[in-house]
């Protein structure tokens, strides 16, 4: 069917890397790096890590927040889609992640645009909040625990700029998210998926991207 979106099966899927991925080679290596991490599942894909730059660069965006670096392939694909004077602030409670990633910051030439920010990211935003931030952001991406994603959007919701924009991970969760919640995870992304579409403060596309990519433009 032409009007809806395709599933791709593998031979699918390698034509559109092969058709279209764009790589820094700094990039490549944090992917081949973390391939055999037993959490390598985490790190999102290159093709999102591409559209995530392309949307960065769309909108010129300049201060940007990252909730969940893991080993820092979004980070690192944001970051090269930033001007030489952009910043992202980078959220994470783990080091021993994040420090894999670092290497490949360097490696790119991006790490000085990288403000690596250790702690729970609620208290990492609200203190941004305090220190009188809101509204000063272009883009948000959220993609840490899934529990927290309303807390995170709230927050990101009052730190980006009319017109800046929240790209929220894993909204469709393997598919879960259509059938009956059996975890917290998954309630916890349904409700926010619910809220979301009747959400006024926003402008909204959820993507099937990868493992579904909500985009909300703050109005
Ligand atoms: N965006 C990453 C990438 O592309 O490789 C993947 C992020 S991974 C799915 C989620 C990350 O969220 C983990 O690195 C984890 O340590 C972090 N995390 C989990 N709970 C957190 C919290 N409360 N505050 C900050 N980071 C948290
Ligand atoms: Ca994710």
């Amino acid at each position: 069917m032409a009007n809806r979106t395709l599933e791709l099966d593998d031979t699918l899927y390698q034509y559109v890397l092969d058709h279209s991925i764009r790589e820094h080679p700094a990039q490549t290596a944090l992917r081949a790096a973390t391939a055999s991490h037993p959490l390598a599942r985490m790190q999102i894909s290159p093709e999102q890590g591409q559209f995530m730059a392309l949307l960065v660069k769309l909108m010129g965006a300049r201060r940007t927040i990252e909730i969940g670096v893991f080993t820092g392939y979004s980070a690192l694909s944001v970051a090269l889609a930033l001007p030489a004077h952009g910043r992202l602030l980078a959220c994470d409670l783990n080091d021993a992640y994040t420090r894999i990633g670092q290497p490949y910051w360097e490696q790119a030439g991006v790490a000085d645009r990288i403000e690596l920010c250790l702690g729970p990211a609620l208290e990492t935003l609200d203190a941004r909040l305090a220190g009188g931030e809101a509204g000063l952001y272009d883009f948000a991406f959220i993609d840490a625990d899934k529990v927290s994603y309303d807390g995170y959007y709230e927050r990101c919701l009052q730190l980006v700029r009319s017109g800046g924009l929240i790209a929220i991970d894993n909204t469709l969760w393997s598919g879960q998210v259509a059938a009956p919640a059996t975890t917290d995870d998954t309630a916890a992304l349904q409700a926010l998926n619910t809220k979301l579409h009747a959400d006024q403060r926003i402008d909204l596309s959820l993507l099937p991207l990868s493992d579904g990519l909500t985009l909300a433009r703050k109005r």
